[in-house]
């Protein structure tokens, strides 16, 4: 070979290791925006329903694995209630799972500091991911806060050499990181917001979130074409208690009084405090028959046994309730103003119940 030919030659590799290079290059790029892409989906998300779908339908397609899950600590109660406050229990996530505790759930749990990649087991994974049930392996990604680990975000693939015991996990490390930070970020915002909505007497929900989710439940009754039922309940003379024992045993009878209606309502009804002495059930999908029914359990409940005052006296306590109901049809486009009227209807037949001679209820007239 002339030494024209071996300068060439090595021109020639040079190049294509320039080539090869520049490839590596665009690769890393591209994963690197795919990364900074998913990431940024997470911070995105504007409350906790919509963090829980970005990381499990989210990251599915992303990652393109084949199964996710979100496990999630929940030891008292916050999250799951937060989740019932804005709307969706948190059973019907599918392929999350929100425990009292993660000890139990999977081997890797006891010293799970990095993600862990390797073979999906049955016997060790199936409590964490239920649905995953053709995976052969899996990458558990730890979810934690100041040291402490509150689940995993576990990506399940049918391909065995998907995740493996060699692959490098720094990149689904930065992500669990990411998806910690948000889901802390979320519940925040969700305690702050639910902090306006709750009334601080009873703990039940206030006015305010009455009317958000009025809007919400006529929406629902429109789309799904059922009805919607409304229970306005006034404390009878109620002064008169206040004016007898003072303000804080008339505070002592209002909190039990909402434990009495709470015992008798369904987790899916919407309870309100919606002034003083006033309470609001609403009842989606229910007639006014079996309204009537429970409320008349909520009359009995409050009426037939006497309320213990701090001061060591009895009182015996009646309500009135009216009832008043809704069937949004596809044209009611107003959906605030059909809220409103809901409740003053059943406000209307509320001061019949009390014209009548009180602890009774009324329907409204059709
Ligand atoms: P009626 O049977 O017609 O409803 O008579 P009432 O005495 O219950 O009606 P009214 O609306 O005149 O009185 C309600 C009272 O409820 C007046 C108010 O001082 C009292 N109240 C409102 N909010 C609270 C509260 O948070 N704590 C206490 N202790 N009393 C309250
Ligand atoms: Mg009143
Ligand atoms: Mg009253």
């Amino acid at each position: 070979m002339t030494s024209t030919e071996e300068f060439e030659a090595q021109l020639e590799a040079t190049r294509r290791q320039l080539e090869a290079l520049t490839a590596e290059v665009a690769r890393n790029d591209e994963i690197m925006r795919r990364a900074q892409m998913r990431e940024l989906r997470l911070l995105q998300a504007e409350n906790l329903d919509g963090l829980i779908r970005a990381l499990i339908d989210g990251l599915r397609v992303s990652y393109g694995v084949d199964y996710v899950s979100l496990v999630v600590c929940d030891p008292d109660h916050d999250i799951r209630h937060l989740l019932l406050a804005n709307g969706t229990p948190a059973e019907e996530f599918r392929d999350l799972q929100v425990v009292e505790s993660i000890a139990g759930l999977a081997p890797q749990y006891i010293a799970l500091q990095q993600p862990w990649l390797g073979s999906f087991a049955a016997c060790d994974h199936q409590l964490i991911c239920p649905g995953a049930e053709h995976a052969k392996s899996i990458a558990m990604i730890p979810l934690s806060h100041r040291g402490k680990l509150l689940g995993s975000i576990n990506l399940c693939s049918c391909d065995p050499m998907r995740f493996t015991r060699v692959h490098a996990s720094d990149f689904l490390a930065h992500m669990g990181v990411i998806a910690s930070f948000c889901i802390e970020n979320v519940i925040n915002r969700a305690r702050l917001l639910r902090s306006g909505f709750t009334d601080v007497l009873t703990g039940w929900h206030n006015r305010r979130y009455l009317t958000v989710r009025i809007g919400e439940e006529l929406a629902r009754a429109r789309r799904d074409r059922t009805r919607l039922v409304c229970l306005m309940l006034d404390v009878d003379h109620f002064k008169q208690v206040n004016d007898t024992w003072g303000h804080a045993a008339g505070d002592v009878v209002l909190q039990e009084l909402a434990q009495r209606i709470e015992s008798q309502v369904r987790a899916s009804d919407v309870a309100a405090r919606y002034g003083g002495e006033e309470f609001v059930v609403l009842l989606p999908g229910t007639d006014v028959a079996s309204a009537l029914k429970l409320a008349e359990r909520i009359r009995m409940a409050i009426a037939s046994s006497p309320i213990g005052l701090p001061c060591g006296e009895e009182v015996i306590i009646t309500a009135s309730i009216g009832i008043a109901e809704v069937s949004p049809g596809p044209n009611d486009k107003d959906l605030k103003t059909l809220g409103d009227s809901l409740i003053a209807r059943a406000d209307v037949a509320l001061y019949a119940a009390k014209s009548a001679g009180r602890d009774q209820v009324v329907v409204e007239a059709a």
